[in-house]
């Protein structure tokens, strides 16, 4: 075993050789001959000095001022004290006992006596100091969840008729914290939390660290001054250092029985700090009733859920879309229904977010595939004409290492072609893992499936995102289409959008389309496709095949949705009008020429003013102008000018092409 050091404090020299004489088998001996240089010693080794025996009168600093000066020094406070006093002097004892001393011995020395003492005093703090790493977060000195809790109970069980509060605080996205700043950041951050919380809880409550930013206080509601302080402290974010961009944010149970279990409260604090999660504005949040009758749902919800899918409670609903420029059903959405015995029709939104946290949503979403599938061989089958329907895809079943066997096995098992299921994935996923999606929704679209990104606008859209992403359908979200597609202003960025998507080869689904003025924003736009309650809600298989039906005499041409290269190439004979291509390069017509001609019938000038003149003779028949910008004698600027001057031409789609020249591009 180690020796122990211990530091003898006395300005006696011959109390010194004394003591060290009886000790010197047993310890390590420090000396000092005053307080003052007793407090280096003690200061610099805090973690090798085992016990201190100290002498109360001397010059300088005497015994009562270094005990005073440990106890005031965190590191300090925990080793022990022994005096060596005169025997029998009670008033110094008293004194000392008062300001932290441990024990005593009396002069003149008796050996075992104080061999004995010291070895009992050494040993017993170093087991309550064993006890102590067993109840205390070593991190911040605050306790641990086990002690905590135990502590809690205790509390209750001594005052039962207090009312007391649970409080969780956890800061909001702690884990930036250390990536930005470093671990040593985040663990001073948390200490600097713990010492707050300690020192407002004080004598009236307990606290605790359980891991990484959890914190727990249990508090007797009737220190509610306190309390009040603590609340209007975080909810002033002043419990961190204010150079830190961070925020606390707090759950409060109020625990109205007493009787839970003390975890049990600790979760209800931490659920309702979860509902204000993201929301900058909020730092408080009570477990209140709507919080109970919320989880309670949720619970019931998820016991549930397997029993409704075996029993058909799940049905697919289609949400037809359409093509804009000829008003012709271009394709559906399957949309989940739970129509429950007892509720009726529960919307997705009720269920969809908690499938996703716990799992379920991979098993629903693999069933509402197969009954997709189901429905498009039926469809098949009764003659009508087949359009494209897209299945939503989970960020979850992302994730699901299966999900392309699952997806392959399903349209080889019904012989449906690819093309005919659309997978349409949420834009939040895209930003959440790029990497890991861009390989699995490449593979999809390697074996034919046509790949919808979803809800584009609702988040943190990355215009970057939408060039780098393999996918083939553009659809935007519907609060962003009723945000933009009717304030003028917002126009702009709606306009670009839909012109960078179709530049990039995307076709372009507005969602959430209601009204005619939208509909008459979105044409101008020259977007694609729209789906939206103006042209039909989601219905019941029954009613979107009637649908269908009812369409389905009149010819279909190539309004379905689709890629707009690649496998559904466009028939040459299915002419968009004329693209009048107005360039004097002629390396550049032929590119496009060959480009488009699939497409469009072609017109070719090589310059301005003879461009000008078709136009003029031919505004009715002419889809779009492609239009070089930099030509000899009328340049493209001019044309451009003259077009929107024009009534005939002014809304006419003109794409200019420049040599990548960012000032020219924004002039024109
Ligand atoms: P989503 O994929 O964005 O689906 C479009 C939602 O917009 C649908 O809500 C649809 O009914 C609604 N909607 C359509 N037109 C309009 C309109 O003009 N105005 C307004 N205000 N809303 C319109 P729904 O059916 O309630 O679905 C909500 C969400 O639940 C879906 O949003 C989708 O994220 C999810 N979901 C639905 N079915 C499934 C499914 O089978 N699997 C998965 N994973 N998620 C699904
Ligand atoms: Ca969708
Ligand atoms: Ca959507």
């Amino acid at each position: 075993m180690n020796k122990r050091t211990v530091l003898i404090v006395d300005d006696e020299e011959i109390n010194r050789i004394i003591l060290g004489k009886i000790l010197s088998r047993d310890y390590n001996l420090l000396y000092a001959s005053n307080g003052r240089l007793a407090m280096k010693l003690l200061t610099e080794n805090s973690n090798t000095i085992s016990a201190v025996l100290l002498d109360i009168v001397m010059p300088e600093m005497d015994g009562y001022e270094v005990l005073e000066a440990m106890r005031s020094d965190r590191n300090l406070a925990k080793i022990p004290v022994i005096i060596s006093s005169q025997r029998g002097d009670d008033e110094t004892e008293i004194k000392a006992l008062s300001l932290g001393a441990h024990d005593f011995i009396a002069k003149p020395y008796k050996n075992d006596i104080i061999r004995h003492r010291l070895a009992n005093m050494i040993e017993f703090r170093e087991t309550a100091a064993l006890v102590n790493t067993a109840r205390l977060d070593e991190l911040t000195g605050l306790y641990n969840k086990t002690y905590f809790q135990k502590k809690a109970r205790e509390l209750i069980l001594e005052h039962p008729d207090e009312k007391y509060n649970m409080f969780y605080l956890d800061i909001e996205r702690f884990k930036v914290v250390n990536d930005t700043f470093g671990a040593q950041a985040g663990d001073n951050l948390l200490c600097h939390i713990a010492a707050n919380l300690s020192e407002i809880v004080g004598e009236n409550g307990i606290c605790a660290r359980f891991n990484a930013d959890d914190f727990y206080i249990f508090n007797s509601s009737t220190e509610a001054l306190r309390e009040e302080e603590l609340i209007s402290l975080i909810s002033g974010n002043r419990l961190l250092p204010h150079n830190m961009n961070v925020k606390l944010r707090c759950g409060i149970y109020e625990a109205d029985d007493i009787a839970l279990p003390v975890s049990v409260m600790c979760d209800r604090a931490q659920l309702a700090a979860e509902t204000i999660k993201g929301k900058y504005d909020r730092y408080i949040a009570y477990y209140d009733d709507s919080l109970r009758r919320r989880i309670l749902v949720e619970q019931e919800i998820s016991e549930q859920m397997e029993g409704a899918l075996r029993d058909g409670q799940f049905h697919v609903y289609y949400q037809p879309k359409y093509e804009l420029c000829s008003g012709r059903i271009a394709g559906a959405e399957a949309l989940v229904r739970w129509k429950h015995p007892e509720h009726g029709m529960i919307p997705p939104g009720k269920f969809i977010p908690l499938f996703e946290k716990n799992g379920f949503i991979t098993t629903l979403d693999m069933y509402i595939w197969e009954k997709v599938c189901l429905d498009l061989v039926e469809l098949r089958e009764s003659g009508l004409s087949q359009v494209p329907v897209s299945v939503n895809v989970s960020r979850a079943d992302i994730y699901d290492s299966s999900l392309t066997d699952t997806l392959t096995g399903l349209v080889e098992k019904y012989k449906i072609p690819c093309g005919l299921l659309h997978l349409e994935i949420t834009e939040s996923a895209y930003a959440e893992d790029p990497e890991h999606i861009i390989s699995v929704v490449s593979r999809l679209r390697e074996y034919g499936f046509t790949i919808e990104m979803d809800d584009f606008g609702s988040g943190y859209s990355s215009l970057n995102m939408l060039s780098e992403m393999p996918i083939d359908v553009l659809k935007l979200d519907t609060r962003f289409i009723q945000r933009e597609a009717t304030k003028a202003a917002g126009k702009g960025i709606l306009s670009f959008i839909i012109s960078l998507a179709k530049w990039l080869g995307l076709s372009v689904v507005a969602e959430g389309v209601e009204n005619l003025e939208q509909i008459i924003t979105l044409k101008t736009m020259d977007c694609d496709y729209v789906q939206g309650f103006y042209y039909a809600h989601p219905m019941p298989k029954a009613d979107f095949f009637s649908l269908l039906a009812s369409e389905n005499n009149t010819e279909r041409k190539n309004s379905v949705i689709g890629r707009n290269h690649g496998s559904q190439t466009k028939q040459s004979d299915s002419s968009e009008g004329i693209m009048l291509i107005v360039d004097d390069t002629e390396v550049n017509r032929a590119l496009l020429v060959q480009t488009f001609s699939d497409r469009y019938e072609i017109v070719e000038t090589e310059n301005g003013v003879e461009g000008r003149e078709y136009l003029h003779e031919n505004a009715g028949r002419v889809a779009i102008v492609m239009l070089d910008l930099l030509m000899p004698v009328m340049d493209g600027f001019q044309v451009l000018k003259q077009i929107r001057s024009n009534e005939l031409t002014r809304d006419l789609p003109v794409i200019v092409t420049s040599q990548g020249d960012g000032a020219s591009e924004a002039r024109a």
